[in-house]
Parts: structure tokens; C-alpha cells; sequence
């Protein structure tokens, strides 16, 4: 008997580093969108590991933000912050298999090399070493994203031996994400272009783990006037719960869908209604495949 697909559950994954904006709706409501034209579900996650950048308040506001424009997730909301326990069981178990280490490099010792760990060439040894991923030589990765396409990557040669935990104690994003969507059995990762380049990272690290990888479809980025992506930080696009109606077109144009459709609604439900009846997924415009930046490999990790 050939085992049943698992049902289709996607996630939005904000962190709280600011209020809702113009462009994290546009993957809260991409990501719904995909979901319900699968007739599956929408979870919520807060990734509020990066304890320095976040901003006190905004994941209530968020979740706010989020009910009033009609989103409102099929399961229960969960904190990063909440599941060290998780996330040290995984590492533990990398690390048992030789698949992670600890390294004492450091920025600077890794700087001649454009911050991409091949070894280690550390100078000193520190108290708190940081943990990497081992990525082998040839360590290519090709996956094909339901919105932008192949893909394909020299993970090795673009990002190295990637951090896992940082060497300050936090866990980096590329870990937590990956041990998340394992384990609340995500299929679906509907997020902005800017994560395209994470995912092979995550692929390689689904396949340590020997946990599943999910389907993946990568939205297109808002861009301010200087074509450069609106952060969660940039408050001069912030977004206001009163009104839904307005942000809630901006978002279902900027991701490619015919304009009108939601001409008629009159509250967030309405146009919700109206947008799930008209989607198109084929009509999301694909984004190029960012070039990786050293900074993904130091100890910045929080940063996708
Ligand atoms: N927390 C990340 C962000 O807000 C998104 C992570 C993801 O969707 O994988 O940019």
C-alpha cells in the first residue's frame, strides 16, 4: 500500500523585531493563500531567538495585526524562545554523528577567507566555542521552488561549514528553522526570496537529520524606493489594523494576482473570501536567486 501524502500545512514564521509591515504581509498572505488553495493549514510561529534585536511588544502585535487582517492560524502559536530543549536535542544528535563540531574561529580569523569556513583556523581557543554544520567538499544542492523555479547551489564553496550555535550561546537561525518545521510536520515553506538562499543550507541540515524536506515556494521581496527590501525595522511602511482593506490589495497585487478581484469586499473577511476564490499561484512573479553575503557565515547567525 503506498503511504498517504501528508496533508499540506504551512506556516508564517515573523520575528518580532517590529510591527507587521506592508512586506511581512505579503508572505503572511502568500503563504494563507497557498495553504487554503490546498485545503491545508496555516501555522503561525514567533522566531524571537534574536534576543538583542527584538523589539518588546511586537509578537503580541503581530498576532493582533495578523487577527485583524483576517489571518488567524489552525494551530497553536508557538515561541522559539520557548523550545531550547529541542534545538539542544538535535544538536546533540549532530554532533554525536560527527555531522557538527565545535570551532573556535573567529570573525576576523575567518576574514581572509570572506568569512566561509572550510577548517579551522583559529588563533586562540575560546571558552564557548560555536557549532557548525560540516559541509563537505561538492556539497551541491538543487531543488526546484513552486514559484522561482530550479535551484542550485555550491553550499560548500558559497556558504561553508555554517554556525549552528552562535559562540554568544544562541541558537542561529538555520537550526532552529529547520528543527521547527521538522518537528510541527510543516510541508510547505511559503516565505520571502530572501530565504531563498537559506534553503540549501536547511536542505543539507534536513538530511543530517534525517528528518523530511519540505516543498518550498519563495515569494517576491517589496522594495523600497531605492529597490532595496523593506526591513521589519523600517517603520515608515507600517501597517494599520483599523484599515485592512488597503493593505490587504497592495499585498494581493504585489504577489502577481489580478487586479479588481477584491474590488467588492468590504472588511478583511470579505476580502479574504474573495482572494482565496481568485488566486492564482501561477501568476506569483519568481525572484532571481540572491547572492550569498559572507555575513551569513559569521556569528551573526540569527541572520538568515
Ligand atoms: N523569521 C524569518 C523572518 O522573519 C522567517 C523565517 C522563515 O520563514 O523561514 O524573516
Amino acid at each position: 500500500m503506498t503511504p498517504a501524502a501528508a496533508p499540506y500545512r504551512g506556516r508564517f514564521a515573523p520575528s518580532p523585531t517590529g510591527d507587521l509591515h506592508a512586506g511581512s504581509l505579503l508572505a503572511a498572505l502568500g503563504s494563507w493563500l497557498m495553504a487554503r488553495h490546498a485545503g491545508g493549514e496555516w501555522w503561525v510561529r514567533i522566531e524571537d531567538l534574536d534576543r538583542p534585536r527584538e523589539v518588546p511588544g511586537a509578537a503580541g502585535r503581530q498576532l493582533a495585526a495578523l487577527a485583524a487582517f483576517g489571518l488567524v492560524p489552525d494551530g497553536p502559536v508557538v515561541r522559539q524562545s520557548d523550545r531550547d530543549a529541542l534545538y539542544r536535542a538535535a544538536l546533540d544528535r549532530l554532533l554525536l554523528s560527527g555531522a557538527a563540531f565545535a570551532c573556535h574561529c573567529s570573525r576576523s580569523d575567518l576574514a581572509a577567507s570572506g568569512g566561509v569556513h572550510r577548517r579551522c583556523v583559529a588563533r586562540a581557543r575560546r571558552a564557548d566555542p560555536s557549532v557548525r554544520l560540516r559541509v563537505p567538499d561538492g556539497s551541491v544542492v538543487a531543488f526546484d521552488d513552486l514559484v522561482c523555479g530550479p535551484q542550485r547551489q555550491d553550499v560548500a564553496r558559497d556558504a561553508g561549514d555554517f554556525v549552528l550555535r552562535r559562540a554568544d550561546g544562541y541558537w542561529a537561525y538555520q537550526l532552529a528553522v529547520v528543527v521547527d518545521d521538522a518537528e510541527q510536520g510543516v510541508t510547505d515553506v511559503v516565505r520571502g526570496a530572501d530565504l531563498l538562499d537559506s534553503t540549501p543550507r536547511q536542505i543539507l541540515l534536513q538530511r543530517a537529520l534525517g528528518v523530511p524536506t519540505p516543498r518550498h515556494a519563495h515569494l517576491p521581496l517589496l522594495l523600497d524606493a531605492g529597490g532595496r527590501k523593506l526591513s521589519k525595522s523600517d517603520a515608515s511602511h507600517p501597517l494599520d489594523p483599523a484599515r485592512p482593506l488597503p493593505a490587504l490589495r497592495a499585498a494581493w497585487r504585489a504577489l502577481g494576482q489580478r487586479d479588481g478581484a477584491l474590488d467588492d469586499a468590504t472588511d478583511a473577511a470579505g476580502a479574504l473570501a474573495a482572494a482565496r476564490r481568485a488566486f492564482e499561484a501561477e501568476r506569483i512573479p519568481a525572484s532571481r536567486f540572491p547572492s550569498i553575503a559572507a555575513a551569513h557565515n559569521g556569528g551573526d547567525a540569527n541572520r538568515p
